[in-house]
């Protein structure tokens, strides 16, 4: 920069105030743009390894609580059917919270901005979407609104969280194709064998009763012989259907293979086992499903508890044994030990 004498004389001491300024507002914003730089670094750190979506939604939720203190973060993708909602709280206060935002989620209204109801709880719901999907973010406060600021930095943290829900979504949707049966939609073997020796180990711990009821249809060849084999594949989807709708959460129920199923009753002996052995049985018979004139599709079943001292394979022979008796016996029919 060149002066006149006269004029660098006059003006020097204003223009330098007024590029020092400048310099320092320059400054100021690389500042706080490396310091964003800094917090979405962390929020990759955090997501990076985290491969389920309950897993990501607890990660943003712990990158963004020195941030932006929340009780609650919600995602939902309806089409996908998925929802996680990750909240801090506890007891009464926690239900309350989810209760708000599942209700809030369940709206099918666009909110835009802030909402609060009537105990000063404040909600915003953002849509975003990515390439293939969109999904709803819920962040839930109590107390005070979200800044301007706080709702830039969330807007950020968006590109990253998106990309990171994507993939979480392929994962499960890979897992689930892995440990899903395609024709019924069951659980398949492999998530037996994933699951039954953890059952069984907590079941002796604890002393806990633990049943299986193994099923097998009865004449189920005759359907694929006399109806074809496609309308064996609806028959097998209707029985799981059926099977589907008769156990809790905490039960195990797979499709071992073919027209085989399997049932691990957690916390259960063989008295409440049998009642519900025998409901199954009589659930199938009510499908009024027949073969040819004489056959009518039925199910065999095999109920036993878990002893103390016998293994997994040696319990899976027991109740094939106890099986082989209900279909020795004249089928459709449930045996037990
Ligand atoms: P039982 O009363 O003794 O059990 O005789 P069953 O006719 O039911 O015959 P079994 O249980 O021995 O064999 C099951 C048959 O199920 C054999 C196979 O042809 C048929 N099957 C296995 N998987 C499928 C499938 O995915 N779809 C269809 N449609 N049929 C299948
Ligand atoms: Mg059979």
């Amino acid at each position: 920069m060149t002066f006149t004498t006269k004029e660098a004389q006059f003006s020097r001491p204003d223009l330098q105030q007024v590029e020092l300024e400048k310099v320092m507002v320059e400054l100021d914003y690389v500042k706080k743009q490396s310091e964003r730089l800094d917090l979405i670094n962390k929020l990759h750190a955090r997501m990076a390894g985290v491969l389920s979506l309950t897993g990501m939604i607890e990660a943003y939720s712990v990158w963004l609580m020195p941030l932006v203190e929340h009780e609650l973060i919600g995602y939902n993708n309806s089409s996908r059917k998925k929802r996680h909602l990750f909240c801090s709280g506890h007891g009464p206060n926690r239900r309350k919270a989810i209760n708000f935002a599942e209700q809030l989620i369940d709206n099918k209204s666009p909110l835009n901005g802030s909402f609060t109801n009537k105990n000063g709880r404040y909600a915003y719901k953002w849509v975003f979407e990515t390439a293939d999907d969109a999904g709803i973010l819920l962040i839930l406060k109590k107390g005070h609104k979200l800044s301007p600021q706080e709702i830039d930095l969330i807007n950020h943290s968006f590109e990253i969280l998106a990309e990171c829900l994507r993939r979480g979504l392929e994962y499960e949707d890979l897992f689930e194709r892995a440990s899903n049966d395609q024709l019924t939609g069951l659980s398949n073997r492999r998530v037996f064998e994933d699951r039954i020796y953890g059952m069984i180990d907590s079941a002796k711990r604890h002393h806990h009763a633990l049943s299986m009821i193994s099923m097998d249809l009865d004449k189920f060849k005759e359907i694929n012989d006399n109806l074809g084999h496609q309308a064996g594949d609806e028959v097998l989807k209707v029985v799981a259907d059926v099977l589907k709708r008769a156990v809790r959460s905490t039960d195990l129920l797979v499709r071992m293979g073919g027209d085989e199923f399997l049932l691990i009753l957690d916390n259960t002996d063989l008295k409440s086992g049998r009642i519900l052995a025998e409901r199954l049985c009589v659930a199938v018979d009510k499908l009024n499903i027949w073969a040819n004139e004489t056959t009518k599709l039925g199910v065999s079943i095999g109920l036993t508890q878990l002893k103390q001292e016998e293994s997994m394979r040696q319990w899976l022979e027991r109740t094939d044994d106890i099986l082989y008796h209900a279909k020795a016996e004249g089928r459709s029919r449930v045996a037990v030990e």
